[in-house]
């Protein structure tokens, strides 16, 4: 049977203070249960992590998440999902929700969802894989992120290209239409990403 397309999200495991966060992470775990995807994340109940969770639960959403055992209490692993997989590292974590996605979406968040998007994002650039990756742009968030990337690329240390791997919307629809089930996601490379 062909497997649901999988969509990882990465955002704050805090609920932060930004107006409309918690509404954006609940309704983009609905809009991905609602396209009959199927939605990876870190496995925590706390924060922005915890609310895109529910929406996507609430929706009928099938969930899967991955967490460290050292983060289970703070994070407060989430107990209603179809998946819960309790790893050993971070690094671990990382690697199962990075093979096991198809697309990848950052929300706002603190330093461990930057962590998360530029490593992913830096995985593309070298052609580790050719997944599909989103910014979801609430309220403006990461306008100054945005304007700091594009001097990169302006001053050389990036190209258009790279710069132009990270789709950004305000709007979570078409955030996700630009993240759909693509025909061919082998990578340029030829590198086999699932042994990485
Ligand atoms: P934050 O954006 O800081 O609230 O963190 C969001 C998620 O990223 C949380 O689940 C953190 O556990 C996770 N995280 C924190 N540090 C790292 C890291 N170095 N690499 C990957 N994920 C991290």
């Amino acid at each position: 049977m062909k497997q649901p397309h999988s969509v990882c999200v990465y955002c704050g495991a805090r609920e932060g203070r930004l107006a409309g966060a918690v509404e954006a992470a609940t309704s983009l775990g609905a809009a991905i249960a609602n396209r009959g995807w199927q939605l990876v994340y870190g496995g925590g109940r706390s924060g922005l992590m915890g609310a895109v969770a529910d929406g996507a639960l609430a929706s009928g959403g099938r969930v899967i998440g991955y967490i460290p055992q050292a983060l289970m209490e703070l994070e407060r692993g989430h107990t209603g999902l179809a998946e819960l997989h309790v790893v050993n590292t971070m690094h671990e974590r990382k690697m199962a929700m990075a093979q096991r996605s198809d697309a990848f979406i950052a929300l706002p968040g603190g330093i461990g969802t930057f962590e998360e998007l530029f490593e992913t994002w830096t995985w593309h650039q070298l052609g580790y894989h050719t997944k599909p990756m989103g910014l979801l742009n609430v309220g403006g968030y990461y306008d100054g992120l945005l304007q700091f990337t594009a001097q990169a690329a302006r001053l050389g240390y990036m190209t258009k290209e790279q710069l132009e791997i990270l789709q950004v919307h305000n709007g979570i629809d078409q955030l996700l239409d630009g993240l759909g089930p693509i025909a061919n996601t082998a990578n340029t490379h030829g590198t086999d990403y699932r042994s990485l």
